[in-house]
This record gives structure tokens, sequence and C-alpha cells, in this order.
């Protein structure tokens, strides 16, 4: 499962690569990728407390989620129904067993 952090900068959600390494350098833990982008062209880099925080903030949500048992929306397009089909017997209802009785 992947790690979902907010974006300092833009107060967006975002998902980095399982590694935090996207194709062009590593990932950061405080900016999206695009905001990275403006901070690294301006020089900046980022906080490596804050980096910190926001790593232990993420896979704590990680946690969370597992102990949920949901996964991130943003994750696969692995879409599965919220319950189960209803069966025959849901749909037949308690005349099936009456029947029985009779
Ligand atoms: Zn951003």
């Amino acid at each position: 499962m992947r790690l979902v952090f907010e974006c300092v900068e833009c107060g967006g959600h975002y998902l980095p690569p399982e590694g935090m390494v996207y194709p062009d350098g590593p990932a950061s833990p405080l900016w999206c990728s695009s905001c990275q982008t403006v901070r690294r062209t301006a020089g900046e880099s980022e906080d490596p407390l804050l980096a910190r925080i926001a790593l232990a903030a993420a896979r704590a949500a990680l946690a969370r989620r597992a102990a949920e048992g949901v996964e991130p929306a943003a994750g696969r397009g692995d879409v599965r129904p919220s319950r189960p089909p209803l069966s025959r017997r849901a749909r037949s209802g308690p005349g099936g067993v009456r029947s029985k009785l009779g």
C-alpha cells in the first residue's frame, strides 16, 4: 500500500510512488510533485524535521486505513461493490421457510 501525503504548499493530497522516488528524483513527503518542482526550481529544499513528521503522519494514516480495510480512492482502479449481491435465498425471503412448515 502506498502512503498518501497532504501537500503543505497547495493543501492537495498526493500519492508518491511506493519507493518515494519519481522517475526524475526523490519524492518529497511535504510537497506534491508540481509544488516540489516549483520549490526545487526556486532553490529551496524541504525541512528534514517537517519531512519526518509528514512521513510519520502518512504512515499512521496508512495503518489506520489498513485497520479499517479502506484503500485510498487514488489507488488501483479496482472498484469493488460495497456489499455482495443479494443471494437467491435473500430474495426469496421468509416465504421459503414457511412453505416447508406447512
Ligand atoms: Zn502542492
